[in-house]
């Protein structure tokens, strides 16, 4: 036990990104002892608070209606842009920052069937996409009549080439998956299955909600048509900020959002009665842009840039591969299974591990504020946020499960 900690200290003294750690609002008790959860709620930067009073005195309290015109008209592409370059291997003119995911998807995933052949009817997802995907399609599939093919990825933990060849065809118009699992964490070949479905004819949405920030994500490398993803995980934007939606240069113009509002409209302020899309990626857009959940993801862009995803990419698997160490050694004796990859290659940035109690032993290490979070039937998520978690806070998480399993 006495091992964990010193190793944990030992690994925490020897991280070249620690001092990114202090760089998040601390908690204001001692209700949070390890927080396991960023893939699901980032924290804030510790410059936040500040920034949002600044933003709120001289933004929005003094330069009030002219801040649109001055700023936050061109946020959606500008902080686009700014996200792009970051974290998502992107050109810029091809990212805008607006919406919900479930909305990006929505969107995208029609603009992307606007442009398909008709003779193709087939959507092609996996089972265990996040539910909104898999809803969201299954109800574009019923708008247009159109058939929902279903990959079942549970072979390894995620969608493996093999099957997405076995699954594309002439019929498909559209493939949509996760870059990586929201329940394993399983990162996808996404430049050889996008290869694949490019090959049979087909679209690809790569989803990115569960790798952006943490995992490096390369679109116009992997000749992505559709990507989105949400700013509340690992790009720490807070509770509702906007998603992105990236749309591929070659597709812009030739393909057409569902949802006409005034903000993808060519001329905006002029009020005309007719919908013309804005040229470009700013046609993407619907209603006014969601300025204040900008402002803390931005700070975290920032940070991104200056860290480089590649640094924070290692350090992401140094959690993980301490966590993984850490359950095989502590965990796997008492029945603990590891869910997630081993290989690099593969692995995002959380674990998931299952247990038969482990529905109960959640709330126990809650209230011990231990904070990973539960996913039926039988799994702990550990989201390791690789700014801004240590691996002490691993170590306290491990030895709390370990004890209550003990019991
Ligand atoms: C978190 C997540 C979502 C969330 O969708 P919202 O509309 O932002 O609530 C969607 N898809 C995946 C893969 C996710 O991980």
């Amino acid at each position: 036990m006495a091992e964990m900690t010193d190793r944990a200290a030992e690994l925490d003294d020897q991280d070249p990104l620690a001092a990114y750690r202090r760089r998040f609002v601390p908690p204001e008790d001692d209700s949070m002892v390890a927080y396991l959860d960023g893939n699901s709620l980032g924290r804030p930067t510790a410059d936040l608070p500040e920034v949002m009073s600044g933003f709120i005195k001289q933004d929005w309290g003094t330069r009030l209606i002219r801040s649109w015109d001055e700023a936050w008209l061109d946020w959606p592409t500008v902080v686009g842009d700014e996200l792009a370059a970051a974290a998502l291997g992107a050109a810029p003119g091809q990212t805008y920052v607006a919406d919900q995911t479930s909305v990006a998807i929505y969107k995208l995933a029609r603009a992307a069937l606007s442009l398909a052949d008709p003779v193709r009817d087939q959507i092609v997802l996996d089972v265990d996409n996040f539910p909104t995907d898999r809803y969201l399609l299954e109800g574009i599939a019923s708008e247009l009549r159109l058939e929902v093919v279903w990959i079942r990825s549970d072979l390894g933990f995620g969608i493996i080439p093999d099957q997405v060849r076995d699954a594309v065809n002439e019929r498909t118009a559209l493939f949509l998956a996760s870059h990586a699992s929201y329940l394993s964490g399983y990162v996808a070949e996404a430049k050889l299955i996008t290869e694949i479905v490019h090959g049979a004819g087909g679209l690809v949405l790569w989803d990115c909600c569960h790798s952006v920030g943490a995992v490096p994500i390369q679109l116009d490398e992997w000749d992505a048509d559709f990507a989105v993803g949400c700013s509340y995980k690992y790009l720490n934007g807070g509770p509702g900020s906007p998603a992105f939606g990236y749309v591929a240069t070659r597709h812009q113009d030739r393909t057409r959002q569902p949802l006409h509002g005034w903000m993808g409209h060519a001329e905006p302020f002029e009020m005309g009665p007719e919908y013309e899309p804005h040229r470009g990626i700013r046609g993407y857009l619907t209603g006014g842009p969601p300025i204040l959940g900008m402002v803390p993801m931005r700070q975290m862009v920032s940070m991104i840039n200056e860290v480089g995803i590649g640094a924070i990419r290692a350090k992401s698997l140094a959690l993980t591969d301490f966590a993984v160490g850490l359950v095989d050694e502590h965990l796997a004796p008492l029945d603990v299974q590891l869910a997630s990859p081993r290989d690099h290659d593969h692995r995002g940035g959380h674990i998931m591990i299952t247990h038969r109690d482990f529905r109960m032993i959640k709330d126990q290490l809650w209230r011990r504020g231990i904070l990973p979070d539960y996913r039926q039937p039988d799994g702990l998520r550990l989201g390791l946020s690789p700014l801004s978690t240590s691996f002490a806070e691993v170590a306290v998480a491990v030895r709390a499960i370990q004890a209550l399993l003990q019991r």
